[in-house]
């Protein structure tokens, strides 16, 4: 097992990853900006490293200083976490090449998924199911009218480098087209410096559900079940749910053993996620995601399994040790992801928190790195909570997440917590009747 690890990353979820080493016994570097010295991530680790100024990519996309960083203070492997550098295989090849263990896939892996093109044929070939759509890059606006004549409208153009939502335009018709196809392009070009693009027919109703999986270095790979995302505001998760409300145990295990096989039929390790999309009884791969990802803990709580440490251990070399009947899900959880924004604009508010008090009790998680005094900064990402309630039925753990959201006191800046008290109070989400489309509506009506 290693002794010190090197967290690349910052707020809950570095702080989330430094819980789990500490748990196995092993020291931990934090790494941060100059606008993160007095971070909650910095105060808790056994050492720390400033790498660069606020801009993440002067810091926590500097890479040769978060390796340096490694190096100097004897760190054996690196955690990504998720989002930063936690899926450029690039990164991954030069964490190796310094003989340090990068804790995830490898690099092969994280550039296969990373085109989401190449991710589509791949699974393809494997035998998992797919949305209809272009066989491959859409290069010039002709193909994209020949594929959506074929797959009818409406269609969606996709970045293949895409993430985040971003370079993804809907096309209702012929006329829609040019400007979606154009606007696609520009977008992910100027996102990702790579405007290549494919189409896939728009679903009217689909659920986003995704399979976490586990796979360890000796060929072993499970699933821990499925998680709900489909609230969703312009394309980014909202609030998640394990299980979902929509399938049958039938289904996931269908799903999971389709999934299970491909991977390892490819020789994947580390943790993952498959994406899909869930319409008409049918699952339709979209991507797949090589790291840890946000929502993890509601698949936890219903597991009992932590991720971080599973990871850690397969990134030693230590097999996973138990098969899929080994692995129980009971019950259900939420979470809900909290951020410095405004309940009703969704305007970022950055700013000192002045008073906070996370809630507690039988059956609920808080993972955040907020302390009353602390100024969020305003140069990432806007999450500053996941509030996780655990039920032994969906009706418990709804009963939980309105009493822990009521609990939950964060002054000095604006938070979504309003907004996640009504949507915990709507009718739909309640009978967990809701498509990845129900939250833009609620949002606007509300
Ligand atoms: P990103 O990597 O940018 O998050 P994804 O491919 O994971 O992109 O898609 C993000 C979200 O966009 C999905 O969860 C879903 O809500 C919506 N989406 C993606 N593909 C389709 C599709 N073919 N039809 C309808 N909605 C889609």
């Amino acid at each position: 097992m290693f002794k010190k690890i090197l967290i690349a990353n910052r707020g809950e979820i570095a702080l989330r990853i430094q819980r789990a080493c500490r748990e196995l016994g092993i020291a931990t570097v934090a790494v941060h900006s100059t606008a993160d010295t007095d971070a909650m991530h910095v105060r808790l680790a056994d050492e720390s490293v400033c790498i660069g100024p606020p801009l993440a990519r002067d810091s926590y996309l500097n890479m040769p200083a978060i390796i340096s960083a490694a190096l100097i203070t004897g760190a054996e492997a690196i955690h990504p976490g998720y989002g930063f550098l936690s899926e450029n295989a690039a990164f991954a090849e030069m964490v190796e090449a310094h003989n340090l263990v990068f804790i995830g896939p490898t690099a092969a892996h994280i550039r296969m998924m990373g085109d989401k093109i190449t991710a589509k044929t791949t699974m393809m070939e494997l035998g998992v199911p797919l949305v209809p759509g272009s066989p491959g890059e859409i290069a010039t606006l002709e193909e994209a009218h020949a594929i959506a004549e074929k797959i009818k409208f409406p269609v969606l153009i996709k970045a293949a480098a895409g993430g985040g939502g971003r370079g993804m335009k809907v096309a209702y018709s012929a006329d829609e087209l040019a400007a979606a196809f154009h606007e696609a392009r520009a977008e992910a070009g100027a996102a990702f410096g790579n405007n290549a693009v494919y189409m896939e027919k728009y679903l009217d109703k689909p659920r986003h559900i995704e399979l976490q999986i586990l796979a360890d270095n000796h060929g072993a790979v499970v699933h821990i079940g499925e998680r709900d995302c489909s609230l969703q505001r312009r394309h980014q998760k909202v609030l998640e749910e394990a299980g979902s409300p929509a399938i049958t145990t039938a289904q996931r295990d269908e799903l999971g053993a389709t999934v299970t096989r491909a991977l390892k039929k490819i020789g994947y390790r580390n943790a993952g996620t498959l994406e899909f999309l869930y319409q008409d009884e049918q699952f339709s791969f979209i991507e797949m995601n090589t790291r840890l990802q946000v929502e993890h803990p509601v698949s936890e709580m219903i597991s009992g399994l932590d991720l971080v440490h599973e990871q850690i251990r397969i990134a030693a070399g230590e097999p996973l040790g138990y098969g899929q009947k080994d692995i129980h899900l009971a019950g259900h959880a939420i979470e809900c992801r909290i951020t410095a924004e405004d309940p009703e604009t969704f305007a970022p508010s950055p700013g000192t928190v002045v008073m906070y008090h996370p809630p507690g009790g039988l059956g609920v998680r808080v993972d955040s790195a907020l302390y009353a005094g602390y100024r969020v900064p305003p140069h990432y990402d806007s999450l500053i909570a996941k509030l996780i309630s655990y039920g032994r039925t969906r009706d418990e753990a709804i009963a939980r997440m309105r009493r822990a959201l009521r609990e939950f006191v964060i002054t000095g800046i604006k938070t979504t917590i309003p907004l996640h008290e009504k949507i915990l109070q709507a009718p739909e989400f309640i009978d967990g009747d809701y498509t990845i489309h129900w939250l833009e509506r609620f949002v606007a009506g509300q």
